[in-house]
């Protein structure tokens, strides 16, 4: 997501995110040759908006969202921007791709609401039967991956700390299990572990540790709340 400021005319309430391919020529088909036709988005905004009141409005970080993919084209997306002074939503929706992004401003506060998180079980039962079937028995295997799926859900998601990487889908986040919390997990949810099989296990998610395969996640729904206001507008995915 870019960090360049959108340009906002209070007056008339449009928004502008201008880039390097607003001075982008356009070429159309005539008489059978390509016509080049200079264009430059950002000079007619400025032109069409003479004197009047213009904002930059700065996104704030980690505030993106969308239920569609980032690689997803035509797509309704939100975050937060602010002018340094007070803070927006921003809706932005391209519809087709063949049109341009469109940006509209709406008053509120973005409410990110992650789910409880989950691990994959499946996966991880498979990967350490894998590699600790000569270790331990598959039944220790099975308990463990179950004790750690009911603990994982009773985590905090927004005290996990997020994985240094985005998912393809800006709703669903990765947490990293550090060792702090799988060793707190083997203790009090597995006291049948020898401390040998902890350490193995420890070191399997040393080892596994920037794999989003053997992270937690979490769906994340969101909303718009009017500030100074209990109502809210639920934004349902698209
Ligand atoms: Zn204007």
């Amino acid at each position: 997501m870019t960090k360049k400021p959108l340009t906002w005319c209070v007056q008339c309430n449009v928004l502008a995110l201008f880039s390097h391919l607003d001075q982008a020529p356009e070429y159309h088909a005539e008489g059978g040759q390509w016509k080049v036709v200079e264009r430059d988005d950002q000079v007619a905004f400025m032109h069409a908006h003479r004197g009047h009141h213009l904002e930059e409005l700065y996104p704030i970080e980690g505030s993106f969202i969308s239920s569609q993919d980032y690689a997803e084209p035509t797509k309704v997306s939100y975050f937060e921007v602010t002018n340094g002074r007070q803070r927006f939503v921003v809706k932005k929706v391209r519809k087709s791709v063949l049109d341009t992004q469109r940006y509209e401003l709406i008053p509120g506060k973005l409410r990110l609401i992650p789910s409880e998180p989950s691990i994959d079980c499946p996966a991880l039962q498979e990967e350490l039967t894998r590699e600790f079937a000569r270790h331990m028995s598959s039944a220790k295997i099975d308990r463990f991956v179950q004790d750690l799926a009911e603990a994982v859900s009773c985590l905090n998601p927004r005290k996990l700390k997020r994985a240094p990487f985005e998912s393809h889908n800006p709703s669903t986040w990765y947490f990293i299990l550090d060792q702090r919390i799988l060793g707190r997990i083997l203790r009090s949810s597995s006291p049948s572990f020898t401390e040998r099989e902890v350490k193995l296990l420890q070191e399997f998610f040393r080892r596994n540790y920037g794999d989003p395969g053997f992270m937690a996640t979490a769906k994340v729904a969101f909303q718009i709340e009017k500030v100074g206001d209990d109502e809210k507008t639920q934004v349902s995915p698209a």
